[in-house]
């Protein structure tokens, strides 16, 4: 098994990530995890949307005490601040919660009213890129729920990749899973969910860019509507 050490080079890492992918491809998200946590210690976190806590979960079991990162935009529901207020409380996990520079009123004083509707791509930076990057500064890894099944965007998503923008490793230990294994997951562990999810959501986000998907969309359909965009740029 790789150890790391602390501040290592970005060449091992990239090379560490490469290597890893290849290797655990056809490993189960618990071995992934088992992999990250003996690899990068407390160098190493998850992220999470509060849509479900699967990935929470799963990283506890690997890790106890796993630092849970979570990006309050301040745009979002009130069921997901409330996910993530049970999941601090009943899962074994450190949940840190990330908040942009500014507050929506000053940003609505700099920027101007509902940015989401008039530059998303700008409010997305400003509200999740910017924050996001400067809290993953002191890891090394990080760990999200990106699924393969989820959008042709995310179609090839390694479980272990590097992430070029901020030069660390990203790793998606359910990359291959499908909507039935996270279902059966979270019947299986009784894992919490946004409740969103039981009222016509298939992908939880900011309230101003979310919808209820329709029948034959695929689950990401509900996310900026309308527009081109398809991402928030945290994964691209
Ligand atoms: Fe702004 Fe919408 Fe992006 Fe949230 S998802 S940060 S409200 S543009």
């Amino acid at each position: 098994m790789t150890t790391i050490q602390a501040d290592p080079a970005t060449d091992d890492l990239k090379a560490l990530a490469e290597q890893a992918g290849r290797d655990l491809e056809d490993a189960s998200a618990p071995e992934i995890l088992q992999w990250a946590a003996k690899t990068f210690g407390k160098r190493f976190c998850v992220t999470s949307s509060m849509e479900d806590a699967v990935v929470a979960h799963l990283a506890s079991r690997a890790m106890p005490g796993v630092d849970v990162v979570f990006l309050d935009t301040g745009y979002h529901f009130p069921e997901t601040i409330g996910t993530r207020d049970a999941v601090e409380a009943v899962m074994d996990v450190n949940v840190i919660t990330l908040t942009p520079r500014q507050t929506v009123a000053e940003q609505d004083a700099e920027y101007g009213p509902k940015l989401h509707d008039r530059n998303p791509d700008l409010c997305c930076a400003l509200r999740k890129v910017k924050p996001l990057e400067e809290g993953l500064a002191k890891y090394d890894a990080w760990a999200t729920g990106l699924r393969r099944d989820e959008s042709p965007t995310r179609a090839n998503t390694p479980v272990v990749g590097w992430d070029e923008k901020r030069q660390k490793v990203k790793i998606s230990p359910i990359a291959r899973w499908t909507q039935d294994d996270v279902d059966a997951y979270v019947a299986e562990h009784g894992v919490l969910t946004n409740p969103l999810l039981m009222d016509g959501y298939t992908s939880v986000g900011c309230a101003p860019c979310t919808r209820r998907v329709l029948e034959g969309e695929d689950a990401r359909a509900g996310r900026w509507a309308g527009r081109a965009k398809t991402e928030c740029g945290l994964h691209e």
